[in-house]
């Protein structure tokens, strides 16, 4: 049996969407005690997004700026847990064995919000759960 190119190495991060970005903040920043890493508001995202670091992964923390598909979440499904991310070692690669397993992926891959390429697979395909496949590479490194 071939190696799974879609092998993932580890989790990279996990994503939350809140309502109240600052009591988000607070709970995970000052409760929890994470380090953040950075806080800002992404328009080519469409959130106001938080990230904080635990052992060698984040918690992300978006709020919607405005209408799209995370506004029609929160709005649909409320606050909590949006999707979980796994690093691969390339993504193109790994998107083309998830598909050829008959798991829809979420349109090309988009540069990340802290980074390397990112895609999202279609929830229905992974038994409910938002997956974000990322890996570490540019997008015009490809
Ligand atoms: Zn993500």
């Amino acid at each position: 049996m071939s190696e799974s190119r879609a092998k993932a190495t580890r989790v990279d991060h996990i994503s939350i969407v809140v309502e109240d970005f600052d009591r988000a903040y607070d709970f995970y920043a000052n409760q929890l005690g994470l380090e953040v890493l950075k806080v800002e508001e992404s328009e080519l995202h469409g959130v106001k997004a938080a990230f904080l670091k635990i052992g060698d992964m984040m918690i992300e923390i978006i709020r919607p700026l405005g209408e799209g598909p995370i506004a029609d979440f929160l709005a649909k499904r409320g606050p909590g847990f949006h999707h979980v991310a796994f690093e691969v070692p390339d993504l193109p690669e790994a998107l083309d064995e998830v598909a050829g397993a008959g798991i829809r992926v979420l349109g090309e891959p988009k540069p990340g919000i802290h980074g390397g390429r990112i895609s999202f697979l279609h929830p229905k395909d992974t038994q409910g759960t938002m997956v974000e496949l990322c890996d570490t590479k540019e997008p015009e490194d490809s």
